[in-house]
């Protein structure tokens, strides 16, 4: 059964992204858009982890950290456009586990939600994924393809990444906007084609078969061949 993640969170358009997010990576996800709500699900439906706002109408983020954490061990990511060292402090005397500054690609997140989950779980390492003859290593973020050393920039990484986990999947421009980018971004610029372009060259530098391909009118998927 996979974990089920609360997030607590005024601003729709935020929710949204980090549920569509969750969602797609398998997590069940509840969603309350103000304190009182979200620890009324949290009492009802325990869940594994909480994804709180700072700011929040009526009850302010803190305070409902403050009470998930007297009532349960789960981890607690604060979210805030602020990013004093105070409130940092502030935020994790109230008993959060982490903390993250708006805006945030939601890869940040996620590479979050993991360390946390792995903390409870410590079976759980950096993996090596694999595609085909293509490599990545999710610990040193070395790839390579056919034993050929590919240099990554951070963002072409995050990318691949994106793609080999989710291998033969088609991947909207959307999805990938809100995985690599931020929901900030803004749409509407080509710097998706520029990165998948930037990731063509380097895996297929030695004339290797195309790996990332294109769907015309959806997005892109990782697979073996065209169809
Ligand atoms: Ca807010």
């Amino acid at each position: 059964m996979s974990e089920r993640i609360l997030v607590i969170e005024d601003e729709e358009r935020i929710a949204e992204f980090i549920e569509r997010g969750l969602v797609f990576e398998g997590y069940r996800v509840d969603v309350a858009h103000d304190g009182q709500t979200g620890l009324s699900i949290a009492r009802e439906t325990p869940p594994d982890m909480a994804i709180v706002d700072w700011m929040l109408p009526g009850m302010e983020g803190i305070q409902v950290c403050e009470r998930l954490r007297a009532a349960t061990q789960i981890p607690i990511i604060m979210l805030t456009a602020k990013g004093e060292v105070q409130d940092r402090v502030r935020g994790l005397d109230a008993g959060a586990d982490d903390y993250l500054v708006k805006p945030f690609a939601f890869e940040e997140l996620l590479a979050r939600i993991r360390a946390l989950f792995r903390r409870s779980t410590p079976s759980s390492r950096p993996e090596v994924l694999t595609f085909t003859d293509l490599m990545l290593d999710t610990g040193t973020h070395r790839a390579t393809r056919g034993g050929r050393i590919i240099d990554l920039t951070a963002k072409e990484y995050e990318l691949l990444e994106l793609f080999m986990r989710h291998p033969r999947q088609v991947l909207t421009r959307e999805l990938i906007f809100d995985r690599v980018w931020s929901y900030d971004f803004g749409g509407e610029s080509n710097i998706i084609e520029v990165y998948i372009r930037y990731l063509r060259q380097k895996t297929e530098a030695e004339n290797e078969p195309r790996l990332l391909h294109t769907v015309r009118g959806f997005g892109y998927v990782l697979r073996e061949e065209e169809e």
